[in-house]
């Protein structure tokens, strides 16, 4: 696969998928390989993913990397000022749009940023990008339910170059792009949390064919009813597995 890269000033590569598609194994290799090339290469990730080891992005292959835990997204053009390369893992947590950052007014963004516009990572990257920096960001793009997870959708849109990475369904052993949530071994309701970290549920990758979501709630159901929020319809009940 040919990769042309811009020759100069920063730029974003966004490297999405399901959970176990390897994402922060290809975070970790890519900023390997840019120590190697002699950059300097930092890793961040938000302080809510307290998963394996506090003080390194750990990837589920085993792949370690040292990254400082920032618990707001405008920690990090501070963070970054004396590196090249700045790989963001679970990038899905930090706080992103849902404001208005696609009418950002251009000349104030940096301020905004800077003065803690309540800290949309999509904004701060847009910093480290203009100051030079190259951004890796890596995580979720759907969450649980197979919707758009968070900042994901604005970061693909802007970023020079985007991975999707596929997964193994573990069903049917096809490639896996969606991320099944299970609460005590059944398909978690669209209605729960999204985040879960570190808690009794299990996750797994599946396809899309094999992705479950439970009926919601009653009640959850009538209120939903009247918000209208309610987008997926739940699979079909898998026989024979
Ligand atoms: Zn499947």
């Amino acid at each position: 696969m040919i990769r042309l890269f811009p020759e100069r000033g920063g730029w974003l590569e966004v490297v999405c998928g399901p959970m176990f598609s390897g994402k922060s194994e290809e975070l970790i290799r890519r900023l390997r390989r840019a120590e190697i090339a002699g950059q300097r290469a930092l890793v961040v990730k938000p302080r809510i993913d307290d998963r394996y080891d506090i003080g390194h992005v750990v990837s589920h292959a085993g792949a370690k990397m040292r990254a400082v835990a920032v618990g707001r997204p405008e920690e990090i053009p501070g963070l970054a000022e004396q590196y090249d390369v700045i790989g963001i893992d679970e990038v899905q947590f930090f706080p992103g749009a849902g404001s208005a950052v696609g009418q950002a007014d251009d000349a104030r963004r940096e301020d905004r940023a800077a003065y803690g516009d309540p800290g949309n990572i999509v904004l701060v990257i847009d910093v480290l990008v203009e100051r030079g920096k190259r951004v890796v960001a890596s995580g979720l793009d759907q969450d649980f339910r197979g919707l758009p997870f968070g900042a994901m959708p604005e970061l693909l849109c802007r970023a020079e170059l985007v991975d999707k990475l596929q997964a193994v369904c573990h069903r049917c052993g096809g490639p896996a792009t969606m991320t099944q949530r299970l609460v005590d071994g059944y398909p978690a309701s669209a209605d729960g949390e999204t985040i879960v970290v570190g808690a009794l549920d299990s996750y797994e990758a599946r396809c899309r064919a094999c992705h479950e979501l439970a009926e919601p709630s009653t009640a959850a159901a009538n209120s939903r009813a009247a918000s209208s929020t309610w987008m997926r319809v739940p699979a079909p009940v898998q026989s024979g597995s």
